[in-house]
């Protein structure tokens, strides 16, 4: 995986999304996780592939900057 796509990580807006679930299945590492509060991306897990953004029916999915020490443990494990 690139360092530039390992920079970002997708975030969900739990205002939009109605926890359909459609997203789940379609990350390759399985980052998105539903929660009791509703659903979460692990950040440690995504991979920033950016596979999930556009099937989700409300747009409830983006993708934001890596926080650096997160970037740093990935970019190290790679
Ligand atoms: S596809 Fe969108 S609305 Fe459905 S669970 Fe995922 S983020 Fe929520
Ligand atoms: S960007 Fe890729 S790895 Fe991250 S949550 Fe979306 S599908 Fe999963």
């Amino acid at each position: 995986m690139p360092a530039a796509a390992l920079a970002h990580v997708a975030v969900v807006d739990r205002q939009l999304c109605d926890a359909c679930g459609l997203c789940m299945p379609l990350c390759p590492p399985l980052a998105i996780l539903m929660r009791r509060e509703g659903l979460v991306v692990d950040a440690a897990v995504c991979t920033g592939c950016r596979k999930c953004i556009a099937p989700c029916p409300v747009g409830a999915l983006s993708m934001v900057q890596r926080p650096t020490q997160v970037h740093d443990e990935r970019v190290a494990a790679a």
